[in-house]
């Protein structure tokens, strides 16, 4: 750049001192001419008028003029042509000078002027000649001489011409630093800001380049603010991205992931996936595949659910640009595995409750319908009592059911209370007394070990009911003669609670099962005695709101062991 404002700067300067150099050469060439015709004119006018008729002396003439030197020859012309004297030659000897172009010129006009080569001495002469009508005098003046001046001349002009260029370069060299250094500035920070340091300003001098230097640094702004707010923008994508529990795949209409993020990989089951692979190689998944191609050629949003080791739903939906073209499209992948579960755990609870709430319904309105029949006798009172008493068992088992969905829906729905407190011992001491006429009734006896006052974060109401369904079902899934063994000890940090049992046990295959709703081993047998199917569910609700532990050991044939282990109230 410096180079080529030096160049031009320098063409400029050469052209001008050529032009500058050539035209006062020729002016002064002009000039030099011209005067010293117009002197050789005055010259001979004075010299043809003093000229007497005849033959003039010609050469003292000529010594006159020369006698400081100037080179100067004289000539007399008659009219038509005859040279009569030459101060440089014989007369006679020289040829007709009537069709010389300054004689001629004089002839015509009265003075003419001819500047060539002397056919005579062959050397450049300047000639000049007048005439009074009848004769013509000329002068003639080598012009080796003009020549020579105008050699001077020529250096001269030269000289001041390669003076005149060295100080020129000089100047544009200080000029185009002068000129540059802004420009220079500029180059320089725009290449900081095309490499990404936006935080660079480019100095702003009060010109033209000032001007640009401001504009740049006011791109230089807005492209770094533009910059910081798509930043945030992907770091609040990407906060989102990482935070949204669901897999969130973008891919472009190439087939190329353009966006995964982790959820995505979890539940692909996926351990890497990087930006810039090809979904096909990165998914195994089929049905993933097929929706996000079907999606591609359709442009439409459609949503997919199927089963691997887990329920997995997608939905998909087109990229579009700002003018409607499809760009790709991005898969929402949600693990609904929970949500089925507790769907169908929600379904199967209603057609529990239901079936278990039809059942002695019917056998009351078995009854009411059976009170009704004309053809019984009501008036019988043994009849009469049997119906009232299925009546009666049937509304206990009612109330029973309800009572226990209610406290169910208690537990999930009523947070823990930071200030319950309970004595585990006394509520198990109460829950003996409860279960007591059963036991007695079914001939198992209770071993209860619960003397001291043991207290846990839970109210003594709800630690009576987690000890009482334990103990009602040892009591319940038991033969007659068998034991029931109810201890309370602590353990470290925790009160533990163990009811054991020498009664049927628990086959292996149904433990898991036992504290689901409405789970029962033997569903004739529980539901004969009174038991709602909801006891162990209500327990481990209970023990888990209480931040405590559930462990269930049974073997079948031989009894079973429940323990209960919560944290002590300190
Ligand atoms: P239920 O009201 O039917 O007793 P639970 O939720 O209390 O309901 O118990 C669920 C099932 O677990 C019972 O139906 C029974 O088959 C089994 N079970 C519970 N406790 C015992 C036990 N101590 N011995 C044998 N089986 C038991």
């Amino acid at each position: 750049m410096r180079r080529k404002v030096l160049l031009l700067l320098m063409a400029v300067a050469l052209l001008t001192e050529a032009l500058l150099g050539g035209v006062v050469y020729l002016f002064v060439r002009g000039f030099l001419v011209d005067q010293s015709a117009a002197r050789m004119e005055d010259m001979a006018r004075l010299l043809l008028q003093s000229a007497e008729t005849g033959e003039p002396d010609v050469d003292a003439w000529a010594a006159a003029l020369n006698a400081r030197g100037g080179g100067y020859r004289v000539t007399l012309v008659s009219g038509d042509g005859e040279v009569l004297a030459d101060s440089g030659a014989e007369a006679g000897d020289m040829e007709n000078h009537l069709e010389r172009e300054e004689v001629q010129e004089a002839l015509r006009s009265g003075e003419g002027q001819a500047l060539r080569d002397s056919e005579t001495t062959g050397v450049p002469q300047l000639y000049v000649a007048v005439t009074d009508g009848e004769r013509v005098l000329r002068l003639s003046q080598s012009f080796a001489q003009i020549r020579a001046l105008q050699r001077t001349l020529l250096l001269t002009v030269l000289g001041t011409a390669l003076l005149t260029l060295a100080a020129a370069w000089a100047l544009s060299l200080a000029a185009s630093r002068h000129v540059l250094r802004p420009i220079e500035a500029l180059r320089h920070g725009a290449g900081r800001i095309a490499e990404g340091d936006l935080s660079y300003r480019i100095p702003e001098q009060p010109d033209e380049m000032g001007a640009l230097a401001r504009d740049f640094n006011d791109m230089a702004d807005k492209l770094s603010r533009a910059l910081r707010h798509e930043r945030t923008q992907r770091a609040q994508m990407q906060a989102v991205l990482r935070a949204i529990p669901a897999g969130v795949l973008a891919v472009d209409r190439a087939g190329v992931v353009s966006q995964i993020n982790p959820e995505a990989l979890r539940l692909l089951g996926l351990r890497s996936g990087r930006v810039g692979e090809k979904f096909g190689d990165l998914v195994r998944d089929g049905q993933l595949l097929d929706l996000a191609r079907r999606t591609l050629s359709s442009g439409q949003s459609e949503t997919e659910e199927w089963t691997t080791d887990r329920v997995l739903q997608a939905v998909s939906a087109p990229i579009r640009d700002e003018s409607g073209t499809d760009m790709g499209v991005v898969l929402i992948v949600s693990d609904m595995t929970q949500m089925r579960r507790l769907e169908q755990l929600r379904s199967e609870f209603v057609s529990n409750a239901t079936h278990e709430l039809k059942t002695p319904l019917t056998a009351i309105r078995g009854c009411i319908e059976t009170l009704r029949d004309p053809e019984v006798d009501t008036a019988d009172p043994q009849i009469l009592g049997e119906m009232l008493e299925i009546m009666d068992a049937q509304g206990e088992r009612l109330q029973a059911l309800i009572s226990d969905m209610l406290e169910l829906s208690r537990i999930e729905s009523a947070p823990a209370l930071a200030d319950e407190r309970g004595d585990l011992c006394a509520a198990v001491r109460e829950a003996a007394r409860a279960v007591g006429v059963q036991a007695v009734k079914r001939e198992v006896a209770l071993h209860i070990d619960a003397d001291a006052a043991l207290f846990v974060g839970a109210s003594e109401e709800r630690l009576r009911r987690v000890a009482q369904n334990l103990l009602e079902n040892a009591v319940r899934y038991n033969r007659p003669g068998g034991n029931v063994w109810a201890t309370v000890r602590r353990a470290g940090a925790r009160a533990v609670l163990a009811v054991r049992d020498d009664g049927l046990g628990i086959p292996e295959k149904d433990l898991p099962r036992v504290c689901e709703r409405f789970y029962r081993v033997d569903k004739d047998r529980s539901r004969n005695s009174g038991g709602t199917g909801l006891g162990l569910a209500i327990v481990k609700h209970l023990v888990r709101r209480y931040d405590g532990e559930l462990d269930i050991r049974s073997k079948l044939g031989e009894g079973s062991t429940f323990t209960v282990s919560l944290p002590l109230w300190t």
